[in-house]
């Protein structure tokens, strides 16, 4: 059975004042039974960590490098993240695929590493609006997975995020049908790629203008295991009926 799990992405938002939210959400959330992670800036890493520590929030990166230190100005290496006391790391977000050119062969290569330092990783996919229009959705989606998923991937150490690049930050959200379709095909695939153990225990979280209001729908749909969730992490308020619905379904 694959995990259940509420992730918060908080992207480049937020400074110390941020870290209350954080103390608040463990408090909303009590007794929960998804597991929580939240990825706040770099910035805000060690003291995330230390604000969670007798939580069951986990704390992740946003990114990684593949070299474990070096010449690589504005990186993070796997060992400053766990040195930082994070479980887990986001790779291969549009944003990144976008901003920074990240290719699936990368993004591969970064959860190779993340996975080495037994970081938890977090693989993004999903196809842009002119792909969807297009009829090219499971054909992305199948192309991204082959190659950002590393073949070492288990359910203990790897996590897929299908996020339709149009459903970030927008307030659209794909029909309960259309996720279904994603993630009934993601199992397939890693089914056929990993055997039926290994890829019932990858949990595949939808992501894309997630919120309380249509959260428990969405945990509702086949094979969706949980959420990557931006804009509705940020406050505590947001996000803890977020891990509620997940836990409840
Ligand atoms: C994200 O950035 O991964 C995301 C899903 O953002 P939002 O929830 O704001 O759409």
């Amino acid at each position: 059975m694959a995990r259940k799990i509420a992730a918060g992405n908080w992207k480049m938002n937020g400074g110390s004042a941020a870290l209350s939210e954080l103390t608040a959400l463990a408090e909303a959330t009590a007794g929960a039974t998804a597991e929580i992670i939240i990825c706040p800036p770099a910035t805000l890493l060690s003291r995330a960590s230390d604000a969670t520590k007798d939580t069951p929030i986990a704390i992740g990166g946003q990114d990684c490098h593949t070299a474990s230190a070096g010449a690589h100005t504005g990186d993070i290496s796997t060992e400053m993240l766990t040195d930082a006391g994070a479980m887990s790391v986001i790779l291969g977000h549009s944003e990144r695929r976008t901003d920074h050119g990240e290719t699936d062969a990368l993004v591969c290569a970064k959860a190779e590493t993340a996975l080495s330092a037994n970081l938890t990783a977090i693989v993004c996919i999903g196809e842009t609006l002119e792909e969807r229009e297009a009829g090219q959705t499971l054909a992305v989606a199948g192309r991204q997975l082959a190659a950002s998923v590393p073949a070492s991937a288990t359910g203990a150490t790897c996590v897929v995020a299908y996020e339709p690049v149009w459903a970030i930050g927008t307030g659209k959200v794909p029909t309960l049908e259309q996720i279904a379709e994603v993630h009934d095909f993601l199992r397939a695939e890693l089914t056929t790629r990993f055997g039926a153990e290994i890829a019932e225990g990858i949990s595949l979280l939808y992501g894309g203008s997630v919120k309380s209001s249509n959260a428990a729908d969405i945990f509702a749909v086949s094979n969706v295991d949980g959420a990557l969730v931006g804009g509705a992490s940020l406050k505590a308020a947001d996000f803890a009926p977020i891990v509620t619905a997940l836990s409840n379904s």
